[in-house]
């Protein structure tokens, strides 16, 4: 802190250190923290957590013995960065502060005392210059780095050649680094924890089996109940997922194997910030029985009807509700939704994850897509040639990248 006070960078061989300050939601917070983990790994740096009063508590400390948590003291933890804030990697590269062809650690003392990395999705794209060779060695140099992003910019990193080696050590197999870093770093503290396990034990426990349905409606993207109720009716029909009600037309295929399903029963954890969902499939198989002889329950934890990332206890019932989606069977999640790509990366399976609508005919062709693996999708894709005028699609260029099947620009490991 001494260093970091004194105005200008350390001497190498000091401790290097990442600074993860929070932004958005906490599905996004999720995806950005365990990437930056990542990039800690990587880099050989410390990972410190800027925790705000609404995440306090929300997480257990993963490492026996000390924390992760910035000391209260930490000078910049509120300074609100931006992409045009001076300390930021881009505006120093722009300023001349730093050059990316010239730094191999001989000038290190002249750099300033940190520098800020901005990965936060601007317009739907990971800044330029953040994401090459040449970026990546010019900031090794500072021994402080403070980064703010709301991306699960893990991907990017396997486009930078110096971690690839790193990387290929650590996950022979592409598809699954969420799950593995997310299981091993993101653990609910007691009262997030207490919620999932008093929900799961009193609701869930006793099902043959669980189906979890995520619905997400975002305000700039409204989409009217009855439009998404019937996709995911759709959706969970055409695949199998629920039962037809006794009397009601074949829409797809008819049960063949309805002795073997009777009575057994399948709890539907329905999680959204909306009650009317809940409310409608609840209803249904409350009135009706159903074709198979299966009972169906359904259930939803809470109903909070707006976003409140201030609010603690909010927080920690969106966490809980994260890690009881997680212990299901099978998964209905919605596009674009970070808190449901944690919940399906986190169980290990491919979710049905409802199409995008057309919105000018307010349906989509097909209910819903499986993904190619359980991976999160990167939103917002970094540029492959930083110094070049054409851009390359990495799709074309590395063999485990794939783009979305909600996000169509968008990147995931496969
Ligand atoms: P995204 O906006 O879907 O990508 O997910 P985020 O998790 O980043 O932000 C949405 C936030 O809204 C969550 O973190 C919660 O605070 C809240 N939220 C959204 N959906 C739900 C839900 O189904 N249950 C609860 N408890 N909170 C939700």
């Amino acid at each position: 802190m001494a260093q970091l006070r004194s105005g200008r960078n350390g001497e190498r061989g000091e401790c290097r250190y990442v600074v993860w300050l929070p932004v958005q939601g906490l599905g996004n917070r999720m995806l950005s923290l365990v990437s930056t983990f990542l990039y800690a790994l990587l880099t050989a740096r410390v990972l410190l957590v800027h925790e705000p009063p609404e995440m306090e508590g929300l997480f257990c400390e993963p490492f026996p013995g000390t924390s992760w948590l910035l000391p209260a003291t930490f000078p910049y933890k509120d300074v609100r960065f931006g992409s045009e804030s001076k300390e930021s990697y881009v505006s120093m590269l722009h300023n001349n502060v730093v050059r990316y062809d010239d730094v191999d650690g001989g000038n290190a003392g002249a750099l300033p005392p940190y520098v800020y990395l901005h990965l936060e999705n601007m317009n739907l794209r990971l800044q330029n210059h953040t994401f090459c060779e040449e970026d990546h060695r010019a900031l090794d140099g500072f021994n402080w780095m403070l980064l703010r992003s709301d991306s699960y910019f893990a991907v990017a990193l396997f486009l930078v050649p110096t971690y690839r080696d790193d990387l290929e050590r650590m996950f022979p197999s592409k598809g699954s680094v969420f799950h593995h870093l997310g299981r091993y770093l993101l653990h609910p503290g007691n009262p997030a924890w207490g919620i999932a396990q008093r929900f799961f034990d009193g609701y869930l426990a006793g099902a043959d089996q669980r189906l979890g349905v995520q619905v997400r409606i975002v305000w700039h993207h409204p989409v009217p109940f009855d439009v998404m109720f019937d996709q995911i009716l759709r959706c969970t029909r055409e695949h199998g997922l629920l039962p037809r009600l006794t009397g009601e037309p074949s829409l797809v295929r008819p049960s063949s194997n309805s002795t073997a399903k009777a009575n057994k029963v399948k709890a539907v954890l329905v999680v959204s910030l909306k009650p009317e969902y809940y409310d409608k499939l609840h209803a249904m198989y409350y009135n009706n029985a159903t074709d198979s002889g299966e009972l169906v329950t359904v259930y939803q934890p809470s109903h909070d009807q707006d976003q409140h990332t201030e609010a603690r206890a909010h927080n920690e019932r969106a966490l809980a509700e994260i890690f009881l989606l997680s212990y299901c069977d099978e998964m209905v999640t919605t596009s674009w939704s970070t808190f449901g790509y944690v919940a399906h990366a986190l169980a290990g399976l491919r979710p049905r994850l409802l199409a995008p609508l057309d919105l000018s005919k307010m349906r989509s062709d097909v209910a819903c897509v499986r993904p190619a693996s359980i991976e999160p999708c990167l939103h917002s894709p970094p540029s492959l040639v930083c110094r070049r005028a054409q851009d390359l699609d990495p799709v074309a260029h590395v063999p485990f990248l794939r783009h979305c099947e909600d996000v169509d620009f968008g990147l995931k490991l496969v």
